[in-house]
């Protein structure tokens, strides 16, 4: 079952949504789409968020990210693969 509480907030990459998901929120967790709500809209639309393409907000400055711009990261956190965006990749802040 892909359903896990999200353990930090993210972005959902579902096409169309791209709307934040709150750490604690219950989410649609799958390694090959990202996480996504749980509402089947959103678990079944085509991936949207990868590569960036809507406004986000960067996971170090927190400045917002423009569509199409920054980039996404994946990274492992125990063992689930997580994504992140990024205004630049050298962003450090
Ligand atoms: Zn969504
Ligand atoms: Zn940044």
């Amino acid at each position: 079952m892909p359903m896990i509480v999200a353990a930090k907030a993210g972005t959902c990459t579902a096409a169309g949504c791209g709307a934040r998901i709150r750490k604690g929120e219950m989410c649609w967790f799958e390694s090959a789409t990202g996480t996504r709500h749980l509402e089947r809209a959103c678990r079944e639309a085509q991936a949207g968020a990868r590569p960036n393409r809507r406004a986000a907000t960067c996971a170090r400055c927190r400045r917002r990210v423009p569509p199409g711009q920054g980039s996404l990261t994946v990274t492992e956190i125990r063992r689930r693969k997580s994504y992140i965006v990024t205004c630049a990749p050298s962003c450090t802040e």
